[in-house]
């Protein structure tokens, strides 16, 4: 690995540097050094994994199929690996991340402890000037950020944080080191994803849990469960069959909708449909359903009802069942959080749902959680309070375009990008599940190996060409952002308030009332097609010189 660091070097140090070193940098790697390019990865994790090192927590797993996770790439890649259980936890996830990366040796490429802070594009000399948290300056013709959806944490801003006398970390941060919950008393705040996978996991393991609640989310059982020796072989055998299945579905994943019709059925034949998928691994009940769900109020609320039918026939209490289904939204607007014993969870006798939509959490204190109603003493504080989304990783680097562009101010307002994957003004750039990416909204790693085949595709061009600089055109950004936004405007997540629609409250500037494009809602087949039109129309969009 070079690790040259002068400024005024004519050849730069690298052809390309791909930052991040989780599911996406591991495949745009391998596939950079099989076509023998001069690439490194650098990280700032202290090893690779991405999501799958950094998100700790208990009950963190897979809501895709394992085998419809990992790479495809790799015949032999899939003949050698178990997947254990249906839905991977995050230990195991952690390891395939690991054993990929050490069966084709891509550690040697990979650079960790490596934070880039800012990045300046020379035009003069048509490079990238990346600016390390370790005081180096590295050079390189192309960057590719591989910078992950949900890599930031936002905590919520409220007021005594730093007087807590007990231990309080985000979700993302979860210790490494074993954390020994027994007899303690544990808060914890937000029912997202992740909220309703550490709350299921946790309840019957700690003393005491109190759960915050702001708003209640849908959910559905993931019904997880091991995969024989025997289920495995099957699965390797049709793993052709079972990815091309992925790429024909709107989302990457095995489910596809059921084109029946909503209206064109009878209440009792949705009735059946629906009483099977809830009961149904994964994703089914959301992806399997019909379409109008999604798309109309009206079917949407049959739909909810019967979710809320189901929630209601899981809780005790019924106080407590009503607080936990949601008013405000219907289910599935936006990706649905997948749950293990969930709900069960509030039947336990050690386990409080706090309301702070009715009594709002007023500070942390010394001692735990004041709400305008009571105080809370806790030993731990969870922060199970979501991300600053896609755009969240960018913002955390200067990154210093063409013309004195700034990404963070042109971005200030909500992204623009092409496909994704290019941003006008900023040269020799291509984000792998970059905002307004196909990728990002789905199965992860069949987005990213879209992602990334389109940007090698791209760069063989720039190298077939000798071209040195290259870059979408404004008029490709907009054209792509505006279809972007009229997609969401075809489904009823256009209203979700989420990371999808770019808001958090607890990032300024992303609060309510705030919409963001943030990502493409056409579906993976319809994505594939428009990057396909791209590269079969002499990279239609994208100029280079
Ligand atoms: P999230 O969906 O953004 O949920 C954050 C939760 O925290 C919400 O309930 C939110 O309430 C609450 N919250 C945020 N700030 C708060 C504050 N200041 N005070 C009180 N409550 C606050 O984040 P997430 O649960 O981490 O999930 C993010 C995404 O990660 C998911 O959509 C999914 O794509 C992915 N994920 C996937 C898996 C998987 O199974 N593979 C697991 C976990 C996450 P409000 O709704 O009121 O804002």
């Amino acid at each position: 690995m070079t690790e040259q660091t002068s400024d005024d070097k004519t050849s730069p140090d690298y052809e390309t540097i791909i930052i991040g070193a989780g599911v996406g940098g591991i495949y745009q790697i391998k596939r950079l050094t099989d076509l023998g390019v001069n690439a490194t990865v650098l990280e700032a994790g202290e090893d690779l994994g991405g999501t799958w090192f950094w998100n700790r927590y208990p009950g963190a797993r897979f809501d895709s199929e394992s085998y419809t996770y990992g790479y495809s790439f790799s015949k032999e890649l899939l003949d050698e690996w178990h997947w254990k259980e249906r839905f991977s936890g995050q230990p195991e996830n952690l390891r395939y991340l690991n054993y990929v990366a050490d069966k084709f040796e891509l550690r040697q490429y990979m650079q960790f402890n490596c934070r880039v802070d800012v990045m300046r594009f020379d035009e003069a000399a048509n490079i990238w000037r990346l600016e390390l948290n370790d005081g180096r300056t590295l050079t390189s013709r192309v960057v590719i950020t591989a910078l992950g959806l949900l890599s930031i944490p936002t905590p919520p801003r409220l007021p005594g944080m730093d007087s807590f006398e007990g231990q309080a970390f985000h979700t993302f941060n979860w210790p490494a080191e074993p954390l020994d919950l027994s007899d303690k008393r544990v808060g914890v705040i937000g029912t997202g994803a992740t909220g309703i996978q550490v709350i299921g996991e946790i309840a019957d393991k700690v003393g005491d849990l109190t759960v915050f609640q702001r708003r209640p989310n849908w959910s559905a059982p993931l019904n997880n469960g091991p995969i024989s020796e025997e289920e495995m072989d099957d699965i390797r055998s049709r793993y052709d069959e079972i990815f091309a299945q992925c790429k024909r579905s709107p989302g990457g994943f095995e489910h596809t909708p059921d084109r029946r019709g909503f209206y064109n059925v009878s209440r009792q034949e949705r009735l059946e449909l629906w009483d099977r998928l809830y009961d149904e691994p994964g994703f089914g009940i959301w992806l399997q359903n019909f379409l109008e769900i999604f798309i109309d109020e009206e079917p949407n609320e049959e739909f909810s009802e019967y979710i809320a039918g189901r929630m209601r026939a899981r809780v005790n209490d019924p106080e407590v069942a009503e607080k936990l289904i949601p008013k405000d939204h219907g289910f599935g607007y936006q990706r649905v959080p997948m749950e293990t014993n969930y709900l069960e969870a509030f039947n336990r006798e050690n386990v409080h749902l706090v309301d702070i939509s009715e009594h709002p959490i007023e500070e942390v204190t010394a001692a735990g959680i004041r709400t305008t109603a009571a105080e809370h003493d806790l030993d731990i504080i969870v922060f199970a309070t979501g991300f600053d989304a896609i755009t969240g990783a960018f913002d955390k680097i200067e990154i210093h375009g063409a013309d004195g562009a700034i990404l963070a101010e042109e971005w200030k307002d909500g992204p623009s990008t092409y496909m994704g994957s290019l941003i006008t003004g900023f040269p020799n750039l291509l984000m792998l599940a970059g905002p307004q990416s196909g990728s990002a909204s789905a199965n992860f790693p069949r987005g990213i190996e879209m992602g990334v085949d389109f940007a090698t595709e791209v760069l063989e061009h720039v190298w077939e060409t000798g071209a040195e600089r290259f870059e979408s055109t404004p008029e490709a950004d907009a054209e792509w952002t505006a279809h972007v936004a009229e997609m969401y405007q075809m489904l009823l997540l256009r209203k979700a308030k989420g990371w999808f629609t770019g808001y958090n409250s607890n990032v300024e500037g992303h609060e309510e009332g705030s919409f963001r494009p943030m990502v493409y809602n056409g579906g993976f087949p319809k994505f594939q097609a428009k990057l396909d039109e791209v590269v079969n129309n002499d990279f239609k969009g994208i100029v280079f010189s």
